[in-house]
């Protein structure tokens, strides 16, 4: 099968914080690909600006080696690098002081689509989003992309969305989620409202309960710092479970555009009833043998912190009366795994009761490793012997169903930011729903800081805290493996 790349329009892309980790290790290796995919056109320019001294072939050098490091780079591909480079240039800037901003606004092209990403700090998102305007380097058509955390609560989301507001209509605002990105989670939206076969079931009479989990096997790594302040349920949960979770659950959309989608999307958090304090367990890694506690990684001998966390969550309206949404991420667990499962209710009555019981059919989706949907279905086991049932999965795993297409397909970041380009806004965050998941997340914490919650100790390399199986074992319920 064959894909069919459209390139997008010519464009200059300035990344504040250019020389950072996430620009090296993620942007701009995913904007080679889509250069080398074709996709890129030759008169685009991508601007770094950042606070380091260096010289635009300083600059293309040191991002040369990022991307031979990162990028995968094929044979093929190493011919093109130099090509890609040459589209780069570098501006030295300080985002906070007027330094190297009449440079940047003499470089930047008005008639071309222009997009700037702010990969910085969140505390510098006003800054750089007040001096675009002041040196009139923005126009009504300009984009601006930021990046997570978008808040720590309520109040500081509400704050950086109005610095942002009070420059850019929300029109130019792309918040990233690079969830919404991956390929796996818009096949989740083309199977429920692409075929007729699922959304007849897809309501509290066939769905016993759904299962989210972003299981990682590594720890905190060099964001210790920056975690220990935040934990699971900031980091994780009230961004990228909770945007999984609302395209599982949302209304069909009249229209797959960027408003009637997320119109549906914030009306299942605003639908997000009350989660109580035997409805979530909190854990944090403990060393096995000579392995690190999360303590250690975080230097900090007393935190609190959550580095797992799971939660029975209850969407409060006709379609999901009663169906519970169990959410569970953590760090250093024993997979790297991340999959949405869809587990409908048993038979009403069946009708081989001698020849083994029916199982619940299960829909699952599996974002990492290996993305694709299993659909697990009851058939005869073959051969003599009479009817006995077995369950077997029926397997779509793009890579062996869609071959080179699914190998080629552009990861998240590669994805979202063809999207900023060509301005649609549909797989990004809008403000109100940001600020509608922390009104839901907000409470939640409260309520533990209140309690002074201590985290269950979970071993490194194992599924979690045993608390985790006793909040399924009380529903009569059962995690699925981390596999
Ligand atoms: P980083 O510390 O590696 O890089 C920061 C960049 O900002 C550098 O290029 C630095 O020169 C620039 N900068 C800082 N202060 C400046 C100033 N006053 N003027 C001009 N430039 C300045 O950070 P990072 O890891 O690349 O993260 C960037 C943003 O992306 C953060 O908001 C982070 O939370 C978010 N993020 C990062 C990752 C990741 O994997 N690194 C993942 C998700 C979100």
């Amino acid at each position: 099968m064959v894909s069919r790349i459209i390139p997008v329009d010519p464009f200059d892309l300035i990344i504040f914080g250019g020389t950072g980790d996430l620009a090296r290790r993620k942007i701009l290796p995913g904007l080679f690909r889509r250069f080398c995919a074709g996709q890129m056109p030759n008169n685009a320019r991508i601007i770094g600006a950042a606070r380091s001294t260096l010289s635009a072939e300083q600059y293309k050098a040191q991002i040369g080696t990022a991307i031979s490091e990162f990028g995968n780079v094929t044979g093929n591909q190493a011919k093109q690098l130099n090509a890609f480079l040459a589209q780069l240039d570098y501006v030295k800037i300080d985002v906070k002081g007027e330094d190297g901003w009449r440079n940047l606004a003499s470089k930047v092209r008005k008639n071309f689509v222009n997009a700037h990403y702010f990969s910085v700090a969140p505390s510098l998102f006003g800054d750089i989003a007040k001096r675009l305007n002041h040196w009139q380097i923005a126009t009504p058509d300009s984009r601006i992309v930021v990046e997570k955390p978008f808040g720590r609560d309520l109040e500081s989301s509400q704050k950086l969305n109005a610095s942002l507001a009070a420059q850019f209509d929300e029109g130019q605002i792309y918040r990233i989620d690079h969830y919404l990105g991956k390929e796996t989670v818009q096949n989740l939206m083309a199977v429920r409202f692409g075929n007729v076969l699922f959304e007849p079931l897809w309501n509290a009479q066939y769905i016993d309960h759904i299962q989210i989990t972003v299981a990682e096997t590594v720890g905190v790594g060099g964001r210790g710092a920056y975690y220990d302040t935040s934990g699971a349920m900031r980091d994780m949960v009230q961004n990228h479970l909770m945007q999984l979770l609302c395209l599982i659950a949302m209304e069909p959309p009249a229209r797959f555009d960027p408003d009637a989608v997320r119109d549906e999307k914030l009306k299942v958090i605003r639908a997000l009833g009350d989660v109580k304090p035997h409805e979530i367990v909190r854990g944090q890694y403990d060393g096995a043998l000579d392995a690190q506690s999360y303590r250690q990684d975080v230097e900090n001998p007393r935190s609190f912190t959550e580095s797992y966390l799971c939660l029975k969550a209850h969407i409060e309206n006709w379609r999901w009366s009663g169906v519970p949404f169990y959410l569970r991420t953590g760090k250093k667990l024993k997979e790297r795994s991340s999959e949405i499962a869809i587990v409908f209710k048993k038979l009403p009555h069946s009708i081989f009761k001698d020849s083994g019981e029916a199982k619940n059919n299960v829909l699952a989706i599996r974002l990492q490793p290996n993305e694709g949907m299993t659909m697990d279905v009851t058939i005869k086991e073959p051969g003599p012997g009479g009817m006995r049932l077995i369950q077997l999965p029926l397997d779509m795993t793009f890579s062996e169903v869609l071959g080179d297409t699914a190998h080629d397909a552009p990861d998240a970041y590669e994805r979202l930011i063809m999207d900023v380009i060509r301005g649609n806004q549909t797989l990004f965050m809008r403000g109100d729903e940001v600020e509608a998941a922390w009104t839901w997340t907000d409470p939640i914490i409260n309520a533990w800081e209140a309690r002074n919650d201590v985290p269950k100790i979970y071993e490194t390399g194992s599924s979690g805290p045993d608390d985790a199986n006793l909040l399924m074992d009380r529903d009569g319920r059962q995690w699925r493996d981390i596999t």
